[in-house]
């Protein structure tokens, strides 16, 4: 379904971005992962390669601009072309608000929004010029739910829709498109770290399919927001929680 498309994801080193990552290249992407964990980044995308096609891990911050252009001209060096970049690198530590410090905050909208700007800084050149693209970027299902302890996370999320809607109609007339996945409660490992086994039964009790939703169903969703099958949209919202919310 991606046959020659080169792509690159960010925090593709585990969880979400990972089963993203593996699916494109099992459909035929050339993949590059961009994450700041070298090590993992690096096993990963042995791991990705010696199953399927092209893998090659970038190191790189999402907070440095200079280190995701030295991605960017890797995967511009090796191919000439970005078809595909996904935005999914995030971190979501809790914090009550009125415990929280400026620098968390800050923190959270570096790396969950601001880093969606240097990654499209970056990429969007060459997609207007070459006339296509897509764009997807991950944000949370948290955004359409409000969730406690999590305020600086959601506002950070919220960005994410609003620049997906804004930057969807500045590109859409050179072809690129935009669109963005909220993910409901996923089951990552690094889930493990924030979310008791009675929070997952609370989450899951929400749920219209009462099975936990994995990486590779945000996958799946991302693959259709990469191919042709999604040709006629962009600005869009899709919502993958197992029918936790519904809009
Ligand atoms: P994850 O398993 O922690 O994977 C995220 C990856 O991004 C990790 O490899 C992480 O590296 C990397 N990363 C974090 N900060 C980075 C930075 N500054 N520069 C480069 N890489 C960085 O998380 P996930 O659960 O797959 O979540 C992926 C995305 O989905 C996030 O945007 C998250 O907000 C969103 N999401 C997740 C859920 C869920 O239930 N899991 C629900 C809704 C939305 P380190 O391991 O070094 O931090």
């Amino acid at each position: 379904m991606l046959k020659d498309k080169v792509a690159l994801v960010t925090g593709a080193a585990s969880g979400i971005g990972e089963a993203i990552a593996r699916l494109f290249a099992s459909q035929g992407a050339k993949v590059f992962l961009l994450d700041r964990d070298a090590t993992q980044n690096a096993a990963t995308a042995r791991s990705i390669e010696s199953e399927s096609g092209f893998a090659q891990a970038a190191t790189a911050d999402v907070r440095d601009p200079a280190a995701i252009r030295a991605a960017v001209d890797q995967a511009l060096g090796r191919f000439g072309r970005i078809d595909i970049l996904v935005n999914n690198a995030g971190i979501f530590p809790r914090r009550k608000f009125v415990d929280m410090t400026e620098a968390e905050w800050d923190e959270m909208h570096d790396v969950n929004a601001k880093s969606m700007f240097h990654c499209i800084k970056a990429v969007a050149p060459h997609m207007l010029t070459q006339g296509s693209g897509k764009i997807i970027n991950i944000s949370s299902v948290t955004f359409h739910l409000g969730t406690p302890n999590l305020s600086h996370y959601v506002a950070s999320k919220g960005a994410v829709i609003g620049l997906t809607r804004s930057l969807a109609r500045e590109f859409g007339e050179r072809n690129v498109h935009v669109n963005c996945i909220t993910p409901g409660a996923i089951n990552t490992e690094s889930e493990k770290n924030f979310v008791t086994e009675e929070d997952v039964r609370y989450m899951v009790g929400q749920q219209c399919l009462k099975r936990r939703i994995m990486p590779l169903d945000i996958a799946r969703v991302a693959l259709f927001l990469a191919s042709e099958l999604s040709d006629g949209m962009t600005g869009q919202v899709l919502n993958v929680d197992g029918g936790w919310y519904m809009h």
